[in-house]
């Protein structure tokens, strides 16, 4: 309806405009200046009305960026194209789980090359059979460099022989920027509080839906992280937001995060570099990650 609206405006509108600012000034102008040559306040008064509809002119010769003849019933669809800049081409891989050309692969079952220990020291983790397996009381693993907004696919498995309860069975965790927590958990028959539970962000945002395969399986996270803006002197610009797919499933929609995710207490931001790196928790459970690959936005 607006298009429409504007449409009929630059159409008719328009070249009245024109017309009546020709008009004005080849008649009425020298008219006017004719018959007040001893009036200055008549003067001051012409000047006013001529700034007016030079104004007037202007406004009405400004073009739509798409053209004139918008009208959706007879008027030309190339003025609502355009062609460039193109999208730069990417290859997708063969299953949407696997890296597209553009992505940065963070783990390929082989090595711990883009990842560090957060504590000083080298990996304690195992590698096995193509996965990386937590090693209780190792400590948290992080990437080497740091991300802002970005796409991670990364899959998980939590121990087949079921043992502890609650946050006790399979707990592990993905640390956007350090300090924004997906939550890694066994909850396939499992109950927790359930903005704790697999897919939370923890303490803050429950999964929309329990998509939960078994223990002893392999899920995947498809995560679209957008990270929060800061103004200089700390405050928040915009928060951070997040959205998930959970084996393919819907379970984080554009959610809005409070701030850093806490154990204990409420979340707040505190200002933090654009790009920090992922981490991978160690809550004491061996819980396994492989194909891990990032495509930063
Ligand atoms: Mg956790």
């Amino acid at each position: 309806m607006k298009q429409r609206k504007a449409s009929s405006f630059f159409l008719y509108f328009a070249p009245a405009c024109r017309q009546a600012g020709s008009l004005f000034y080849i008649y009425v102008l020298p008219w006017l200046t004719k018959h007040s040559k001893k009036n200055f306040y008549m003067k001051k008064s012409l000047l006013f009305a001529s700034a007016i509809v030079c104004s007037i002119i202007g406004i009405a010769q400004t073009p739509t960026p798409q053209g004139t003849n918008l009208n959706r019933n007879n008027g030309d669809p190339k003025l609502t194209e355009y062609w460039a800049p193109e999208p730069k081409l990417v290859s997708p891989g063969k299953t949407s789980s696997d890296a597209p050309s553009d992505a940065i692969v963070l783990f390929d079952g082989s090595n711990f090359d883009k990842w560090k220990s957060s504590r000083s020291g080298d990996i304690k983790w195992k590698l096995e059979n193509g996965a990386m397996v937590v090693q209780g009381g190792t400590g948290n693993i992080q990437t080497k460099d740091g991300f802002g907004d970005c796409q991670l696919h990364i899959e998980w498995r939590t121990p087949a022989e079921v043992k502890g309860d609650g946050q006790g069975r399979g707990n592990s965790g993905i640390f956007f920027m350090g300090r924004y927590e997906l939550q890694v958990l066994d909850n396939y028959n499992n109950k927790t509080y359930v903005n704790g539970q697999a897919a939370s962000i923890y303490k803050q945002l429950p999964p929309l839906v329990n998509a939960c395969r078994p223990p002893g399986e392999w899920q995947t996270y498809d995560v679209i992280f957008t990270a929060p803006r800061f103004y200089e002197n700390g405050t928040v610009k915009t928060q951070a937001r997040i959205t998930v797919l959970h084996n393919g499933v819907l379970v984080q929609n554009d959610g809005v995060l409070l701030g850093g995710t806490q154990y204990i207490g409420v979340s707040n931001y505190e200002k933090h570099n654009e790009k920090e790196p992922i981490i991978l928790q160690d809550h004491g459970n061996p819980t396994a990650f492989r194909n891990i690959w990032i495509r930063p936005l």
